[in-house]
C-alpha cells in the first residue's frame, strides 16, 4: 500500500494531439512550433476532453496528486487555463489536481502574455512557471517569474536547461534569485539534462549549490530520451540528469511524465511506477536499494517538491491509499507492479482486475 503516486510535471492541456500535428523532427524546436500551430485551434471543449482522457488514465495508474502545466499566452488566450480548472473541479474526488500556468514560447519577447499570466494567477492558478530558455531575455523572465509568485504567494516550477550544452546554465541564476527572494523551498526545475552532459564530480558541487539554495528538481526520462541527442546518428547520448546523484547531496527531486502522445512525446500510458523503472533502466540502477529509493522518487519526494503537508499514510491525514500488487518496494520498480486499487479520502476511486491465466482443461 501507498499513498498514491504523486505527479509533479505534467502537460494535460497538449496531450492527445499527435494524429493532428504530422510528421516529426523529433527536436525540442520542432515540437514546440508543432504545438504553437495547433492550439491556436484549440477550443475550451476539445482541451476538456483530451485533458480527461489523460487524467483518466492517471487515476487509474494509482496517481492521487498531480501538479500540471498549462500553457497561456496570447494565441491560446486562457482557454486551456479554464477548462483544465473545470476538469480539476469535476474529478476532485479522486485527484488533488495543482494548475501551474508558464509562457511556454517566451514571455519578454511576447506582448500580452504576463497580463495573461497575471490574469490566470488572479482567477486562482496554483503555481507559477517558465521557460527561459525559449524567452530572448532569459533573466529578465526568471525575474517577471519571482515577482508574480512574490505578488500573488506562489510557489515556482520552471522549465530549464533543457540542452546537452554544459558550456552555460540558467540553473545558477535560478538560485541566486530564489536566495535573494528567500523563496528557498518553494522554487522547482524540470529537465536540467545539461546534467547528464557534466562529470560526476561537477554534478555533485552543483547538487549542493541546488539544495543550499532549496530549489528542487524533476526529471522526465521519456521526454528527455525522446528530444535529446538528436546530433547524433550513433552512440547517441541519454540526456537524462543523474537525479539519483542530486538526491544523495539532499536536492528534493522527482520523476515525472511531462508529455502524453504530442510531438514532445509521442508516448504515454501517464504510470509513474513506468517512470521509476524507466529511469532505474537508464541510470544503471539495479541493486534493490537504489530500486528502493525510484519509488520514493514518485512518491515521497514529489510530496515534498510540492509541499503537500497531508501527503501519507498517517493518523490524521486524508486516507489517500493505493493497492500495488507486489511484496516489496524494490521489487514494485523492478517488475513494474500495477495498481489494484485506489482510494481517495477514505473513497474507493477505481480498481483494476488482475490478470487472469487460462489454462486449458
Ligand atoms: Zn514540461
Amino acid at each position: 500500500m501507498i499513498p498514491g503516486f504523486v505527479e509533479t510535471h505534467i502537460h494535460l492541456d497538449k496531450s492527445c494531439i499527435l494524429e493532428r500535428c504530422g510528421p516529426q523532427q523529433g527536436t525540442l524546436e520542432a515540437a514546440i512550433a508543432a504545438v504553437a500551430a495547433a492550439k491556436r485551434a484549440f477550443t475550451e471543449p476539445d482541451i476538456y476532453a483530451r485533458a480527461q482522457r489523460t487524467l483518466e488514465k492517471a487515476i487509474v495508474q494509482g496517481t492521487t496528486r498531480m501538479r500540471t502545466h498549462v500553457e497561456v499566452d496570447p494565441r491560446v488566450g486562457l482557454r486551456s487555463f479554464e477548462a483544465v480548472r473545470a476538469l480539476a473541479r469535476d474529478y476532485a474526488w479522486a485527484i488533488d489536481l495543482e494548475i501551474c500556468v508558464f509562457p511556454q514560447e517566451g514571455l519578454t519577447n511576447d506582448p500580452g502574455t504576463e497580463e495573461l499570466l497575471v490574469e490566470a494567477c488572479t482567477r486562482g492558478a496554483d503555481v507559477i512557471g517558465g521557460c527561459p530558455y525559449t524567452d530572448s531575455d532569459p533573466f529578465t523572465q526568471i525575474a517577471r517569474i519571482f515577482a508574480i509568485a512574490q505578488r500573488f504567494d506562489l510557489d515556482i516550477d520552471l522549465h530549464l536547461d533543457f540542452d546537452l550544452d554544459p558550456s552555460w546554465m540558467h540553473l545558477e541564476e535560478v538560485c541566486r534569485q530564489t536566495q535573494a527572494h528567500r523563496w528557498g523551498g518553494r522554487v522547482a526545475i524540470g529537465h536540467v539534462t545539461k546534467l547528464s552532459a557534466i562529470a560526476p564530480a561537477s554534478v555533485a558541487t552543483i547538487a549542493r549549490r541546488l539544495a543550499d539554495a532549496g530549489v528542487a528538481v524533476t526529471v522526465l526520462p521519456a521526454t528527455d530520451l525522446f528530444l535529446m541527442g538528436r546530433a547524433h546518428e550513433h552512440h547517441v547520448p541519454r540526456g537524462v540528469a543523474p537525479v539519483h546523484r542530486l538526491v544523495r547531496h539532499g536536492v528534493t527531486c522527482s520523476l515525472a511524465t511531462n508529455n502524453v502522445l504530442n510531438p514532445f512525446t509521442p508516448f504515454g500510458d501517464c504510470s509513474l511506477i513506468r517512470m521509476a523503472n524507466l529511469y532505474a533502466n537508464v541510470a544503471h540502477l539495479g541493486a534493490m536499494a537504489d530500486l528502493s529509493s525510484c519509488l520514493d522518487l514518485v512518491t515521497t519526494l514529489p510530496a515534498r517538491l510540492m509541499n503537500l503537508a497531508d501527503y501519507g499514510i498517517a493518523v490524521g491525514h486524508p486516507a489517500d491509499l493505493v493497492v500495488l500488487d507486489s511484496r516489496d518496494r524494490a521489487l514494485a520498480v523492478a517488475e513494474l507492479a500495477q495498481p489494484l486499487a485506489g482510494f481517495k479520502r477514505g473513497r474507493r476511486s477505481f480498481t483494476r482486475a488482475p490478470a487472469v491465466l487460462h489454462r486449458p482443461g
